[in-house]
């Protein structure tokens, strides 16, 4: 299809990249980037690029991946909590200055011959064009102007806060701190030489009990809370190496996820944050962004109008995006549940990390990373960490005996009879998730039983948030947890025993 003009609203990393690509597959057509901002204004610090994506940006386009990684950094990534340390070797993350990313960008669609409009704010009805792109971000008002786009957006109950430091931390580090007044955790990782991004999170009862609702209060939204930042450079002293905290805007937010039921109406089509929105914890909202801009370039490549391009664009991204979100959904829970986890050997802890969301198995961790994942399963084992890994590690697990108060097990399977004992809750677990006031209602009725049996649907995606109910029961219960699952997720039941998502299972069918 050829197409004349063309035009993008944001110039963010969706909005350039997208503007990038359709220049260099429609040399004629004249395509324009309206920012509202000036070039080097942005919120927020580093961001990550995991390997993956780079594979999926290298096949779109090799030079501005080139010009992407030149200026990015490399680092390892570790867990900590206490004085323990667990790290994870791990060649292929990246991550790179907000800021340099746009210049990039910039740069590229720059020399492609878009043309950029700095300090200009567009709607849909100034532009008189084939196609508009309303890469406007998460708050984008294209979205918000029209119904049609059918949004929902679900705001997460932790809240969070980005800042940066002024030091390149030795990796990426996941670090729980407790204060008088409960736990932060913080997400860190170096992007430049001289700095790293530092995002802390914690629940709405410390965040009250640290009087950060009334700083939050008393921060106007364009500058950023100074008392926060003072408070958490205290209590995370030592992973600060005693360096203070830099904020940009940084004020503390709860995360919103976006769902549209269109992502196009007529010949505007949204794209990146705008149409959708994934927890920041799986680093993917930046990546989502650009590779909804290669699909849309390459619909657009293949249809005879701009409806089919764009039906079609969204028949391709939405499974890959709504899957995305789904695992985005799990780690934002996982996170925001972090504290329950801490006395968790940290060598178990990185083996729940991994796997929290169900995207990582245990055994791809295994390959990739066999000397922490092997020092987590020895933990869960009750073996020493240089004993020599089994050859078959699911079948270890499973082969693992279990005494528990006053009951011993010579494995991980429970009995049949267990099931039918009249000490026995049978709990059928049938909710959205492990973290609403449905789930809390069934932790709370099972509380008193000495054995809780979890049963329920044989979709994937329920014995995931039936192990996660497990994983609760067994932090505010001390009964014996059992969770049934069908064959085809015995691999998530064996992540779920050394990460103490459950006692036992039972293999229905
Ligand atoms: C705390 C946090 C940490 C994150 N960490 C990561 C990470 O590690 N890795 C990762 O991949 N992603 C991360 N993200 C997500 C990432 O920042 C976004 O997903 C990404 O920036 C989306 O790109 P975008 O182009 O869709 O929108 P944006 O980057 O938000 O760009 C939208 C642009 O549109 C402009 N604009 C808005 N309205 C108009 C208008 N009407 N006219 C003109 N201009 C307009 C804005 O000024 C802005 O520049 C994180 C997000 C958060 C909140």
């Amino acid at each position: 299809m050829k197409l004349d003009r063309v035009a993008v609203i944001g110039g963010g990393p969706g909005g350039l990249y997208a503007a990038r690509l359709l220049k260099l597959s429609n040399p004629h057509a004249d395509i324009a980037v309206y920012e509202q901002s000036s070039p080097d204004t942005t919120f927020g610090f580093g961001v990550g690029l995991a390997s993956r994506t780079q594979r999926n940006l290298r096949q779109a386009d090799a030079a501005s991946l080139d010009a992407i990684v030149a200026r990015a950094y490399s680092h390892e990534m570790s867990m900590q909590v206490g004085e323990s340390i667990a790290r994870l070797a791990h060649g292929d993350l990246l991550a790179i200055a907000r800021t340099s990313l746009l210049s990039v960008l910039q740069e590229q669609a720059r020399d492609a011959g878009v043309r950029l409009e700095f300090g200009e704010r567009r709607e849909p009805a100034d532009l008189d064009v084939d196609l508009v792109i309303a890469s406007d971000g998460i708050n984008s008002a294209t979205r918000t102007a029209d119904g049609r786009f059918g949004a929902d957006i679900a705001t997460g109950s932790g809240l969070y806060l980005w800042c940066g430091t002024d030091f390149a931390l030795p990796s990426a580090i996941f670090v729980p701190v407790t204060t008088e007044h409960g736990t932060f955790v913080a997400h860190a990782y170096p992007y430049a030489p001289d700095r790293s991004t530092f995002l802390i999170e914690t629940d709405v009862d410390t965040w009250t009990r640290a009087g950060f609702d009334a700083t939050t209060a008393a921060t106007d939204p364009t500058d950023t809370d100074e008392a926060s930042l003072r408070y958490l450079e205290k209590a995370f002293a030592d992973t600060l190496h005693n360096h203070g905290l830099i904020g940009n805007r940084t004020r503390w937010m709860k995360f919103r996820t976006v769902q549209c039921r269109n992502w196009s109406l007529g010949n505007v089509v949204l794209l990146g944050d705008a149409a959708h929105t994934a927890h920041y914890s799986i680093g993917s909202g930046t990546k989502l962004a650009m590779e909804d801009a290669i699909a849309l370039d390459a619909a657009l490549a293949a249809a005879e109008t701009v409806g089919d391009a764009l039906a079609e664009y969204e028949r391709v991204r939405r499974p890959a995006v709504e899957h995305l979100q789904q695992i985005a959904v799990r780690s934002e829970q996982w996170w925001e549940s972090f504290p329950q986890r801490m006395d968790l050997p940290v060598e178990q802890l990185m083996v729940a990390y991994m796997t929290r969301a169900g995207k990582v198995g245990l055994e791809r961790f295994l390959e990739s990373a066999p000397d922490v994942a092997w020092k987590g399963i020895a933990s869960y084992g009750q073996v020493a960490a240089d004993s020599e890994a089994p050859i078959d590690a699911s079948r270890w697990i499973l082969a693992r005996p279990l005494e528990h108060g006053d009951r011993s097990f010579c494995d991980r399977f429970a009995p049949p009879a267990l099931r039918e004992d009249p000490s026995t809750t049978v709990v059928s677990v049938d909710v959205e998730s492990a973290w609403n006031e449905k789930a809390t209602a069934v932790v709370d009725e099972a509380r008193a039983s000495s054995t809780i049996w979890l049963t329920g649907s044989d979709e994937r995606d329920h014995v995931l948030t039936r192990l996660d109910v497990a994983e609760r029961m067994m932090c505010s219960t001390s009964a014996l947890v059992v969770v049934e699952i069908p064959t085809e997720c015995v691999p998530d039941a064996v992540a779920g025993l050394v990460s103490a998502r459950t006692h036992l299972v039972f293999v229905g069918s």
